[in-house]
């Protein structure tokens, strides 16, 4: 019998595990597959760990990694696909977004031949106008961006089968865009579309820093246009520069009005200043990512990992 691993990454959702819990099990027992559920918890505050554990005493099915510390969203997955046994694998959030209903269509895809089932996000029915604005901006930029095409709305609620599972595994980066790298692996992908219901209960994790660390991890990881940018910035303010130089040598040396012009002075010189700025900006952005990638430090630490 072919079994169905659905990993859910886990921070402080006490008040959502119980409903979740019932209602993927439902799902998964009226499917005919082998299946276990593994929790990353990743280093909840409240009471997550405490009911992963009642559930992982009550049901064999279930597991739960509990990470040491808070590591986000992304490396939580990430401990989830590295662990994950199954012929395909489910990502999803255990805020109930991600509807447990949708899994036996994944699945049916799956069994017709893709190796990866994507979902898109069409609307969320309880995110805030900024949200939306700001997600679609940022998946039209990133897609101008980089090469990989990272569908609009796409969450990291998706299938994989265990073959891409283990290509996945060999990205080892710390900067994780999950999304962005599951869409460089290739293979044969469909996409589901779905609606996302506001959370079950609690509030979202993300807040705008995080919201924005994440964003400019989606960027850099996948694009030097930022550094190329840069580069042409400066070759048009060089080129600007020399236009002036000539503007110079002209009121020197040709009309009489010397002297006046320390505002041309001042403005460029605080232009290019500023210019340079962003320039060297963007290059310590990629630099710090260059050095916390050269660490080599493992993604995540695994404090226990709870099964019968
Ligand atoms: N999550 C996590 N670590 C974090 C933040 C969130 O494991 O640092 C989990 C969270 O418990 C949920 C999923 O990731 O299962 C998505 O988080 P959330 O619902 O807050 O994000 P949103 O749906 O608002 O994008
Ligand atoms: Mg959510």
């Amino acid at each position: 019998m072919k079994k169905i691993s659905v990993v859910v990454p886990v921070y402080n959702e006490q008040d959502n595990l119980h409903e979740f819990y019932k209602r993927i099990t439902a799902v998964m027992i009226a499917t005919d597959y082998d299946y276990n559920l593994i929790f990353v918890d990743d280093g909840s505050k409240d009471g997550s760990a405490l009911i992963l554990n009642q559930l992982v005493e009550k049901d064999t099915h279930v597991e739960a990694y509990l990470l040491s510390r808070n590591y986000g969203h992304q490396m939580a997955l990430t401990c989830g696909l590295d662990n994950a046994d199954g012929d395909a694998v489910i990502t999803m959030d255990g805020d109930l977004q991600h509807p447990p209903e949708l899994l036996p269509k994944l699945i049916s895809l799956w069994e017709h031949g893709s190796e990866i089932v994507m979902t898109k996000r069409l609307a969320t029915e309880d995110a805030g106008f900024l949200k939306n604005i700001t997600s679609s901006v940022y998946y039209k930029l990133i897609n101008i961006l980089s090469k990989v095409e990272i569908t609009p709305g796409g969450s990291d609620f998706r299938l994989m089968d265990k073959k891409t599972v283990e290509a996945f595994r060999l990205y080892r980066e710390r900067a994780r865009f999950i999304r962005g790298m599951v869409s460089t692996l290739g293979f044969n992908v469909s996409v589901v579309e779905f609606v996302a219901p506001p959370r079950f209960a609690g509030h979202s994790k993300f807040n705008l820093h995080k919201m924005l660390h994440f964003a400019l991890d989606g960027i850099t990881a996948f694009s030097n246009l930022p550094l190329r940018w840069a580069f042409y910035l400066g070759l048009f303010f060089g080129l600007c520069s020399l236009l002036l130089l000539g503007h110079v040598f002209y009121v020197k040396f040709i009309s009489d009005d010397a002297v006046p012009g320390w505002a041309t002075t001042t403005v460029s010189v605080l232009f290019l200043g500023g210019i340079q700025l962003v320039g060297i900006g963007i290059l310590g952005e990629y630099i710090g990512r260059i050095f916390e990638e050269i660490k080599h430090r493992p993604l995540y630490l695994v404090s226990k990992h709870l099964k019968k």
